[in-house]
């Protein structure tokens, strides 16, 4: 957006570079001595406007000058900020595609965690060790709708065991389903740790479909 539209303004050489319209109406060696301000080593300043008027307006406010000499004085006192506004915006630039980055991290990780898994890592749910329920979930989206019929004893049997969390992390490898379903209070149990659950997974695989 400000690229190409700066005023090289370079002290360190004693010299004044513009990059555009070079040639205009104002003297650099003047302009290099009256608006040199103390301690600036290296600015750029925005290239003003030049209105109808003819005359020349400062990008950065609703001032309005004459000559260029007085533009320059005035952009370098009042807005020696552009070059830290100009890195600014670069971090902004480089916030926004590391934004972008996360966004497509997060869906793919999303359509990851929503995929099914082979029947075999699917959760089996147990009322107790050696009796299978015939449940099996192969995915989150078939592990809720198991949570919300499995008999309670399944329920209350894996989550004594720290089941749930376990295959959600390990399997799936949602570790934040996981960590969710670790903070349930231990002592829960019977319909309303099942309520618990399902509204814990519900929500979450809810939040992870509206991402892919
Ligand atoms: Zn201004």
């Amino acid at each position: 957006m400000f690229k190409n539209v700066f005023i090289h303004y370079s002290l360190s050489g004693g010299e004044f570079l513009s990059k555009i319209n070079p040639g205009s109406n104002f003297n650099e060696d003047n302009d290099v001595q009256t608006a040199r301000p103390g301690g600036l080593q290296d600015t750029d300043i925005m290239e003003p406007v030049i209105g109808d008027d003819g005359k020349l307006h400062c990008p950065m406010c609703s001032g309005i000058f004459k000559s260029r000499e007085a533009y320059i004085s005035h952009a370098l006192s009042k807005h020696q900020t552009m070059e830290q506004a100009k890195e600014s915006m670069e971090k902004e630039t480089e916030t926004m595609e590391m934004a972008k980055e996360n966004m497509k991290q997060n869906k793919d990780d999303a359509r990851a965690y929503l995929a099914p898994v082979p029947y075999d890592h699917g959760f089996h749910f147990f009322t107790e060790v050696g009796r299978y329920t015939g449940e099996t979930a192969i995915s989150l989206a078939t592990f809720a709708r198991d949570v919300e019929v499995a008999p309670i004893e399944s329920i209350n049997f894996h989550f004594g065991r720290a089941d749930f969390q376990k295959w959600i992390a390990e399997t799936i490898g949602d570790t934040e389903l996981a960590a969710a379903i670790e903070k349930v209070e231990k002592n829960l149990a019977g319909e309303p740790l099942r309520l618990r659950l399902l509204k814990i997974i519900n929500a979450h695989v809810k939040g992870l479909e509206s991402q892919v």
